[in-house]
């Protein structure tokens, strides 16, 4: 008997992959404009100034074949104030709890601390050595740079990238789903984008608009709490306090008539509507806490503690 033209072939059983994917590398390697490349969202906020990334943010990337959760994470620099250890600290936590470890460096990068040389090479999981700017550089300098990085750490894979123009990001996402463990989803696959929530955001894009318009030592002295947030219709009423580590930084925020904070607040209060795409009401408040970034309470109530 003919076999029944309405049997289809079996489609090949695809497993499920899930896993931590966690950036690493020094400020201003391009950490947080490579996940917002990957993700297609700018999650992060992205600066040419060291140190925009204070806290570790998640993003995931889901497909029907997998769940890859995304950690960027502060730079690396040695400690000087408490803050410095804290953020530390979170580099640490993402050593130990990736599935997939990208050591991104800049291209024409030729060193690493001897520390974290150690850690890399004792890691269990595969260490993705990604360099990146490579639109800065040639094709020779691509091959030399990688040679010389197979003799110092020799990582699971290099692979050159820019996340700027994305180049060669279709490369690195095979080369993570290679390696990505089989497993069920962490997080339920139709609304996790990040598990950070809008009051994270709104304090961090106050931030950015702070690191971009002061200069020198002021946009590390201040940290930025919502107050409240109030989720409306038509309208997010957002309250923010700006704490700064003396009265004269206070001064400097504030600028001559308030004209800086309502630059600050004006940009900021675009950017989220932009992303939210409602209207909203930004409103900031100054306050000083005398040498913050030295002080346990404080860190601990700005969320350092985790
Ligand atoms: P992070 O501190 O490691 O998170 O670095 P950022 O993502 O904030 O990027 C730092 C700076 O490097 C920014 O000015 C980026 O625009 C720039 N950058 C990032 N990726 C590339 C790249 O592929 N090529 C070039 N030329 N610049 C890049
Ligand atoms: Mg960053």
């Amino acid at each position: 008997m003919a076999p029944s033209p309405f049997i289809l072939p079996l489609r090949p059983q695809m497993k499920h992959q899930s896993g931590f994917v966690n950036i690493i590398g020094k400020p201003n390697v391009g950490k947080s404009t490579l996940m917002n490349a990957l993700l297609g969202e700018n999650l992060s906020i992205v600066t040419n100034k060291a140190q925009t990334t204070r806290h570790r943010i998640k993003g995931i990337l889901n497909n029907e074949q997998y769940q890859i959760i995304f950690s960027d994470t502060p730079g690396m620099l040695k400690p000087v104030y408490k803050l410095h250890e804290k953020m530390m600290e979170a580099v640490d936590e993402t050593l130990t709890d990736a599935d997939i470890v990208i050591f991104l460096i800049e291209v024409k990068e030729t060193k690493i601390e001897e520390e974290l040389l150690t850690k890399l090479q004792f890691l269990k999981v595969p260490v993705l050595l990604v360099m990146n700017k490579v639109d800065e550089t040639d094709q020779e300098t691509i091959e030399a740079q990688a040679a010389h990085w197979k003799e110092l750490l020799n990582p699971t894979e290099i692979i050159p990238i820019s996340a700027l123009h994305k180049f060669y990001l279709d490369v690195l996402l095979k080369k993570i789903v290679q390696y990505l463990p089989e497993g069920e989803a962490y997080f339920d696959k139709d609304d996790n984008l990040s598990d950070r929530d809008m009051r994270f955001f709104a304090s961090e894009i106050i931030r950015e608009k702070i690191l971009l318009f002061y200069q020198k030592e002021i946009p590390y002295s201040v940290e930025v709490k919502i107050q409240s947030y109030k989720e409306n219709q038509d309208i997010d009423v957002i309250k923010a306090f700006i704490y700064t580590a003396r009265e004269s930084q206070k001064a400097i925020i504030l600028g001559h008539g308030g004209a800086a904070i309502k630059k600050v607040g004006t940009e900021a209060r675009k950017k989220l509507e932009e992303m939210l795409g409602k209207k909203v009401y930004l409103e900031l408040t100054v306050k000083v806490i005398e040498d913050w970034r030295n002080d346990e309470q404080s860190l601990k109530r700005f969320g350092y503690d985790s």
